[in-house]
């Protein structure tokens, strides 16, 4: 060793050090810039519905009485923005938690779906939104809270994303002896061709004003994709043929 360290690097290997040390700032740079905008982003996300908390519960305290259609309408906010804030705030800490891989466990994604199905009803029905399960008795090995995560934003963004009387089918078969596919597909405003590339990146939100209507930060598409990607699995979007998206999961068995 200590031969090796008497030579004195060449011209070249200083050269070469020097491009890696640049490589290595551009790098830091960027992810602190990343970082940045991230927490820009995720604060002004935090502070949206906060601030509809706020102006809503100051206009209703400078009036002593009230009527029962304005309390229930107090009431209707606080819970719209607490459930928003509540899901920002879950995929917040599952962002920050993306290295921990968690237990790992046989998984029925058929019981998966049923649950989905079941705790997000409730916006089906205010949407009309028909929800449809045609679902094997596939088994997968993962981790049980992040593929719940990762189907519970696709069926959400399915709902939200759909027309008011829309449907969503969930389709789950076999591809093969390791392989499992699991289609979601919405009769629901589309995605572009140009955006379909940009949508698994965080706070990214095709066409603001469109989304705007619709309460998110950009976040769900980015946690499939992460948590997809740690199941060793693909995730693609298609269209679906009778108008709307198509998000298409293959996981290994
Ligand atoms: P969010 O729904 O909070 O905006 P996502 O990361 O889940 O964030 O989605 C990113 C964007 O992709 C959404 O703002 C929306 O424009 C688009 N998108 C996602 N899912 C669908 C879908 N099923 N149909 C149409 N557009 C969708």
């Amino acid at each position: 060793l200590s031969e090796t360290l008497s030579v004195p690097p060449t011209k070249d290997e200083i050269a070469e050090l020097t491009v890696t040390f640049n490589e290595m700032t551009d790098t830091l740079d960027n992810a602190f810039m990343m970082q940045g905008r991230f927490s820009a982003s995720a604060a002004h996300e935090l502070r949206t519905p906060l601030a509809v908390l706020q102006t809503k519960v100051d206009v209703f305290k400078k009036k002593k009485e009230h009527t029962n259609e304005e309390y229930d309408a107090l009431i209707s906010v606080i819970e719209k923005q607490t459930h928003r804030l509540r899901g920002l705030v879950g995929n917040l800490l599952e962002m920050t938690n993306m290295n921990d891989n968690g237990e790992q466990s046989s998984i029925c994604i058929k019981d998966i779906f049923e649950d989905i199905i079941s705790e997000l009803s409730h916006i089906a029905k205010d949407k009309q939104v028909t929800m449809f399960l045609d679902c094997d008795n596939s088994i997968v090995t993962g981790n049980t809270d992040l593929l719940y995560r990762a189907f519970y934003n696709l069926m959400e963004n399915a709902i939200k994303y759909n027309v008011d009387g829309g449907n969503v089918e969930v389709h789950v078969y076999r591809l093969s002896k390791e392989q499992v596919s699991i289609k979601i597909k919405d009769t629901g405003i589309g995605i572009p061709d140009n955006n379909k590339k940009n949508i698994f990146e965080p706070f990214y939100r095709v066409d603001k004003s469109r989304s705007r209507q619709v309460a998110g930060a950009g976040l769900g598409l980015s946690i499939v994709d992460s948590i997809i990607k740690k199941h060793k699995g693909t995730l693609t979007v298609t269209d679906n043929e009778n108008g709307g998206s198509c998000f298409n999961v293959i996981l290994t068995i």
